[in-house]
């Protein structure tokens, strides 16, 4: 069992500034946890503490059911693969992939063993001879990977280990982290501050902001519930729109009205506007780029164009709305032109509601 479980875990650097600030968090056993959130929100501190390279101020870290606190990283069974790789750059592939091994008095023909077999997965094998700097990024990365796997670790800990790499070897890499860990069954902490990355390859995702976690949940719930704007706006791209809207009641049925255009709301969001005691009440009114469509005139809110970006199958549209910016992607098809007038409307059961003052998810 490699679970990991965070209990108020806390980081206070020695300048005295708050990293992370009293996480919880359960990572299941075999799982891909991916720690995902803007620059400096702690997601490195919280990986190097579970490491065992930084400090934990104040809270417990168990790892499978040992209490890890104060035990070295080389006794933790994790292995870390860091950004820059930190290959040795004087030995060959094969001495680096050993390295670990042999610290801990492994056989040499069991390393040798294992080397040759994480080689085969890994495709790597014709390179054990050569040096690091006779790699390239993608197959640095490998190496780097390599040296994790061999030394059969419980929990894999990766910080940003694909930003190095162009952006096609990236994606490439991508599904092959997603395949070694349905081979491997290890538990998998990934760091990443790409969204993209975090949604395509965890079981479940973390978001954090500013030493907090804000979520933890599956993918497909983090994007169709974010639980606050936060999040809203940082999972998803393009990201999410933002408008101000007032929750009113007519004829017993209750809308989102922005600028007197009134959008009727699902059963599910209404119920919860009911509860909440929204009616009448200014909201914050979320609509992803893919629900916003165009209607014909009359209908919607009437915005102006102002960029199209074609992506292939989709194109993304940037409209002005009362001075403001929004973004909706339309199908490729759709033809339109710089400075032309549009009625845009949403796809009902889509829209998100936030409170104004708290910016949390009113569902
Ligand atoms: P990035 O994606 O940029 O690596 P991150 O989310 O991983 O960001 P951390 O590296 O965990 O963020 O840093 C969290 C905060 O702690 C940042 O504000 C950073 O400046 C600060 N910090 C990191 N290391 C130290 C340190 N040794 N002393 C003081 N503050 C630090």
């Amino acid at each position: 069992m490699a679970k990991v479980s965070l209990k108020g875990i806390s980081k206070i650097y020695d300048n005295g500034f708050q990293a992370v600030k009293s996480i919880d968090l359960e990572i299941k056993d075999k799982e891909f946890m991916v720690l995902v959130g803007p620059s400096g929100c702690g997601k490195t501190t919280s990986l190097r503490m579970i490491a065992g390279l930084e400090e934990i101020s104040s809270g417990d870290l168990t790892i499978g059911d040992q209490y890890v606190n104060n035990v070295a990283p080389k006794d933790r069974n994790i292995a870390m693969v860091f950004q820059n790789y930190a290959l040795y750059p004087h030995m060959t592939v094969y001495d680096n992939m050993a390295f670990g091994l042999k610290l801990q008095k492994t056989p040499k023909d069991e390393i040798k063993e294992r080397i040759e077999k994480t080689a085969r997965i890994l495709d790597i094998e014709q390179l054990l001879t050569r040096k690091p700097k006779q790699l390239s990024g993608g197959q640095r990365q490998r190496v780097a990977l390599g040296r994790a796997i061999v030394r059969k670790p419980e929990v894999f800990l990766m910080d940003e280990p694909l930003s190095n790499l162009d952006a096609k070897l990236r994606v490439q890499m991508r599904a092959e982290l997603i395949k070694l860990h349905n081979d491997l069954q290890t538990t998998f902490v990934y760091v990443t501050h790409d969204q993209t990355e975090a949604m395509t390859m965890g079981t479940r995702i973390c978001v954090m902001n500013d030493g907090i976690i804000q979520q933890v949940a599956e993918p497909k719930v983090i994007y169709n519930h974010p639980v606050n704007m936060f999040v809203a706006s940082f999972i998803g791209a393009p990201q999410m729109n933002f408008l101000n809207g007032t929750i009113v009641e007519k004829n017993n049925k209750i809308f989102a009205s922005i600028d007197g255009t009134e959008f009727e709301l699902d059963e599910a969001i209404v119920k919860a506007v009911k509860n909440g005691g929204y009616v009448g009440k200014e909201v914050v009114v979320g609509v992803r780029p893919e629900d916003i469509k165009i209607v014909g005139e009359g209908q919607g809110l009437k915005v102006k164009v102002e960029v199209t970006e074609l992506l292939g199958s989709d194109l993304n549209v940037y409209f002005s709305y009362k001075g403001r910016q929004y973004i909706a992607k339309e199908d490729a098809h759709v033809e339109l032109e710089f400075n032309q007038e549009l009625h845009v409307s949403f796809n009902s059961e889509k829209i998100h509601l936030f409170d104004k003052e708290s910016e949390k998810s009113i569902l």
